[in-house]
């Protein structure tokens, strides 16, 4: 199938780009187009204009922060995989990554499409709810920061206006001695998830310092344990506690649909925190 005709803008910078989207109200941004190209083919979506952000060198790239790891939208999710700064402060990024598509769709698929397309079950919203990333928008008034507990409105719509451009995503380093698990669990490698669960200790002296897991997949935005992260705090790393946080998971509001039920992803988010949990424990060292 092809697409229904539109006109292609290609911008060479972020103003650029933000002033076509304020002057042409049906248009539609393409990044890595490995979501939106078959949406345009399939006609689920008839845009009158499509905007291409890949002539846009401002908005891609990762930059060391101290703190944070300040990542543009266009990054490519290969990139992301391949970074070094992104492997020693943030290694669950291209472990999660692994499960992303193929190599194809890694190679054109950016973090900012991702984050933008939104799909329940994708696993970079998953991870920037576990981290609480902070996203840039721009638009005609400027730039504004939004954090990723505000960014999933519903199904697919983040809080994105119109006529703004997501420029870039602000990951927060945990450092310490902190682990980091992602597993999931698919109908086939490379297709979406059906449930997700990533998770980030820190142990200190034996004991639970810090804990952030987030399940993905269950509903129509990343959930976090926020109960099993609380009572994981000043516990033993070990097999006892993992199970006790599996139980909370068991307990999450899940989404069935056509395929799986929400009590078998129950079931799932279960069993693949204990294990993200068992993942983290077993890889602490000093970075995440
Ligand atoms: C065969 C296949 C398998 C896949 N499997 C997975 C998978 O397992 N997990 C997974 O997470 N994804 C998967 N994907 C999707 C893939 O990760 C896409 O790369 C991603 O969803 C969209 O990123 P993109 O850069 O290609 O964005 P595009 O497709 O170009 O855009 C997606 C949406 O975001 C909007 N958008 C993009 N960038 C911006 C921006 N900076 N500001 C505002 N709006 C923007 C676009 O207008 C569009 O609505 C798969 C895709 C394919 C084709």
């Amino acid at each position: 199938m092809k697409p229904a005709p539109f006109t292609y803008h290609d911008p060479t910078t972020a103003d650029e780009a933000v002033a076509l989207l304020a002057t042409h109200e049906d248009a539609k941004i393409l990044a890595g187009g490995q979501s939106l190209m078959p949406m345009l083919n399939m006609r689920f979506v008839v845009p009158d204009d499509v905007i291409d952000l890949n002539r846009i060198d401002g908005i891609a790239g990762i930059r060391d922060a101290g703190e944070s790891i300040e990542i543009g939208a266009m990054t490519r999710q290969r990139d992301l995989m391949r970074d070094d700064v992104i492997a020693t402060k943030a290694p669950i990024i291209p472990a999660a990554l692994h499960w992303v598509g193929h190599f194809q769709t890694r190679n054109r698929g950016t973090i900012g499409g991702s984050l933008c397309h939104l799909d329940p079950a994708a696993e970079l919203p998953c991870l920037m709810a576990l981290y609480d990333a902070e996203l840039t928008v721009q638009g005609p008034d400027g730039a504004r920061k939004i954090p990723f507990a505000e960014w999933p409105l519903a199904y697919m719509i983040p809080s994105i206006g119109p006529d703004e451009l997501l420029t870039g995503v602000s990951v927060p380093h945990w450092g310490g001695n902190t682990g980091h698990g992602f597993v999931e669990f698919s109908r086939r490698h490379g297709d979406f998830a059906i449930v997700a669960a990533a998770a980030l200790l820190t142990v200190d002296a034996g004991k639970i310092t810090r804990a952030a897991i987030s399940i993905g997949g269950a509903d129509v935005r990343p959930i976090r344990l926020t109960e099993a992260e609380t009572a994981l705090v000043g516990a033993t790393p070990d097999a006892g506690t993992f199970k006790a946080a599996a139980e909370i998971a068991r307990g999450i509001e899940a989404m069935s649909d056509a395929y799986v039920s929400s009590a078998y992803r129950q079931r799932l988010a279960a069993t693949l925190v204990e294990r993200a949990l068992a993942a983290a424990a077993s890889n602490l060292n000093g970075s995440a």
